[in-house]
């Protein structure tokens, strides 16, 4: 059979073609009202997607520079900061806070769970200058209790900022900066937003913008105050990412549309980002009945993210067979587990540019992999499928969780 190569890997994610044709005609200079035009425009969409009425930064950078960013821009040698960490993305913010001399406190939790509220109330003390989280941790597929944090960090009148890498939580997960009460919001282009990696963008309090005028760690090129002061010109501070800028404009626009009435053809982007969220949620929960109905388990069962969905292997495989075989069968592109957990687990994401037909399609081709390499004797045909169209069928379309899984339970 021919191949179609498909990407369900959780960054970079499939791309939209509206956000391609804007990328391919961006041939402009960042210093022309033109270029000023589009990126106004962008950074005040930015702030709908988030929703926030403060200023929002776009970096030409991966998502890890808006992670340095935020270090280096909040604080300072010595500061205390308290990490929140269950994998490998919580392991970058502790790295990067010792990477600026900050002391680090860490609430951890295992792979595949997400740490108690408890524990984060009693690593929290006076001096606590920063709390870093991850919205989702991509490398398990976990959702932590972003909503939770935040209350617990108002109630307790903490000097401390709350500093989210959201960069797979946006769009799948239903946050509101301001309402949460979040101080620094990180995101991602190669992630819910289907356009190509190189753009990062952090949405900043007023709280943090205070901060920055006391801290004193060193940046330059990340330094986030002169990017602010250019971006009221529509300008940034070096030369942007011109046509990945085009293309986040012709993104949002599209995730605005997904709202669409007859009143208001171009749509609106809060009720379009909810509608996306509601999307991976969907293929999220199609996913989780399909793998549990093919007799594997979640690698996170408790807080399952709708960013991707993390798989153990059955007992004996290498999951890496699975990557493998989706890939040489059927094009289609998943992730393995990262550091320790490559071989055990294998992820398959649902954020951005995903629709039902990717998701049966998926299933499909994995009961594929699963007759071929390690049947088992219960498997049977269809039986991901029929846990998938079920969920599909039942699925009322505003289902999804708040912004912390927990305030479920
Ligand atoms: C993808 C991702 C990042 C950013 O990684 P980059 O490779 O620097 O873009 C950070 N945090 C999480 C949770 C991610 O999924």
């Amino acid at each position: 059979m021919i191949l179609k190569t498909r990407l369900f890997t959780p960054g970079p994610t499939p791309l939209l073609p509206a956000a391609q044709f804007a990328m391919a005609a961006a041939d402009i200079h960042h210093r022309t009202p033109e270029f000023r035009a589009i990126f106004s425009r962008v950074l005040a969409q930015l702030k709908d997607f988030v929703g926030t009425t403060n200023d929002v930064i776009v970096l030409s950078s991966s998502g890890t520079g808006a992670m340095e960013a935020s270090v280096s821009n909040l604080t300072s040698p010595g500061d205390r900061v308290l990490v929140l960490s269950a994998g490998k993305f919580g392991e970058r913010w502790a790295g990067l806070a010792k990477a600026f001399g900050c002391q680090v406190d860490l609430v951890s939790a295992p792979y595949g769970e997400t740490f108690s509220l408890d524990a984060v109330k009693a690593a929290l003390r006076l001096e606590t200058r920063v709390v870093f989280m991850q919205a989702t941790e991509t490398s398990t597929g976990a959702r932590h209790c972003l909503g939770r944090v935040a209350k617990l960090l108002k109630e307790d009148n903490s000097e401390a900022l709350l500093v989210v890498d959201a960069i797979t939580g946006l769009g799948t997960t239903h946050i509101d900066m301001d309402r949460l009460g979040i101080d620094v919001l990180i995101g991602g282009s190669q992630k819910a937003v289907m356009i190509p990696p190189g753009l990062s963008y952090l949405a900043i309090s007023q709280r943090a913008w205070d901060r920055m005028e006391s801290s004193y760690n060193p940046r330059y090129y990340f330094d986030l105050r002169k990017e602010r002061k250019n971006s009221k010109n529509g300008e940034s501070a070096y030369t942007p990412s011109v046509a990945l800028i085009a293309a986040l404009g012709a993104a949002l626009d599209y995730i605005a549309h997904q709202a669409a009435t007859p009143e208001n053809p171009a749509g609106d982007l809060v009720a379009g980002r909810k509608k996306l969220v509601e999307n991976a949620e969907t293929i999220a929960a199609m996913t989780r009945a399909a793998v549990a109905a093919l007799g594997m388990k979640l690698f996170s069962p408790t807080c399952p993210a709708a960013a991707a969905t993390a798989v153990i292997a059955p007992d004996g495989v290498d999951s890496s067979v699975v990557v493998k075989e989706l890939k040489s069968r059927f094009g289609a592109i998943i992730a393995n587990g990262q550091g320790e957990m490559k071989g055990k687990i294998f992820r398959i994401a649902h954020l951005g540019y995903f629709d039902y037909l990717d998701t049966i399609a998926l299933i499909g081709a994995l009961e594929q992999v699963i007759a071929k390499s390690f049947p088992s004797p219960a498997f049977a045909f269809g039986n991901g499928l029929i846990a998938a169209q079920k969920v599909f069928a039942e699925r009322s379309p505003t289902a999804a969780a708040d912004a912390c899984c927990c305030a479920k339970k």
